[in-house]
């Protein structure tokens, strides 16, 4: 499995990511929203874009999914069964726990609503045994935050992070939809001061984006360790926060983030 990142839509930071499975010469785009961009960058490419993965319904996931349709005759649109009908072009609605096949590659589709009523992520089972399975989250996970609750609650992005996706291998690669990762951090050291391995991520991502590098993705073990969205049953974080429990400290820490300035 290789795996490809592409800067699309500058002013938003997003990333288009590229599965490709080189013996089977095919590969899916994962929310290409800026076909033009995504094309040209593929350009090297031999093998046959055959599937569209849009993680939710937002323009800058699926916004492409019409020109990719016209683009590319014949080619599937996934997306959520929740929120198909907001998702253009849609040639396949998928539910929690279904497998989609890319060449000889694997994907599994975890339920993850808040973000949108149908936001979903797909989990690539990595075949390299050195490597760990490749987490395509769009904006539900971060690198050291998570997405605004725009269609759901606090509970909802509890499950999402501490459940489903906490509960996944620690080597599970996080590839996520935008580059949040500096602004995340920064909140997170204001929410949990004290917290060596924030301030390591932070300094790490600073000099990252200096250099014009991308710091997506991470792993679900490191985001245990920095991201304060996956550490709300730390005691430390509930008093600050004054959250009394879990899903009462996720809600605190999603209305401190929106209205933090650094
Ligand atoms: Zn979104
Ligand atoms: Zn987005």
């Amino acid at each position: 499995m290789r795996i490809r990142q592409i800067p699309i839509i500058p002013r938003m930071a997003n990333y288009c990511h590229v599965v490709i499975d080189d013996a089977a010469g095919v590969m899916a785009l994962i929310d290409p929203a800026d076909p033009e961009a995504v094309l040209a960058a593929l350009e090297d490419e031999t093998a046959a874009i055959t599937h569209v993965l849009c993680t939710h319904h937002h323009w800058d996931h699926s916004g492409g999914n019409k020109a990719l349709a016209a683009r590319l005759p014949g080619v599937e649109i996934v997306g959520s069964a929740d929120e198909a009908e907001r998702i253009p072009c849609i040639t396949r609605a998928v539910r929690d726990g279904e497998t989609i096949a890319i060449g000889g590659l694997k994907a599994t589709i975890l339920a993850v609503p808040c973000h949108t009523k149908g936001h979903i992520a797909y989990r690539f089972a990595e075949p390299d045994p050195a490597l760990g399975d490749a987490l395509f989250c769009g904006d539900t996970l971060f690198v050291g935050g998570c997405g605004r609750f725009f269609e759901g609650d606090a509970a909802q992005m509890h499950h999402a992070l501490n459940t489903v996706f906490a509960t996944l291998p620690d080597d599970t690669r996080v590839y996520c939809g935008h580059e949040y990762t500096v602004s995340n951090l920064e909140f997170a050291a204001h929410a949990e001061p004290g917290n060596p391995a924030i301030t390591r991520k932070l300094e790490w991502a600073r000099a990252r984006r200096e250099a014009g590098a991308s710091t997506v993705p991470s792993t679900i073990g490191e985001e245990k360790t920095y991201n304060p969205f996956m550490r709300v049953a730390e005691p430390a974080l509930q008093k600050a926060m004054g959250g009394a429990d879990p899903v009462a400290t996720m809600a605190a820490l999603r209305e401190t983030k929106n209205s933090f300035k650094g």
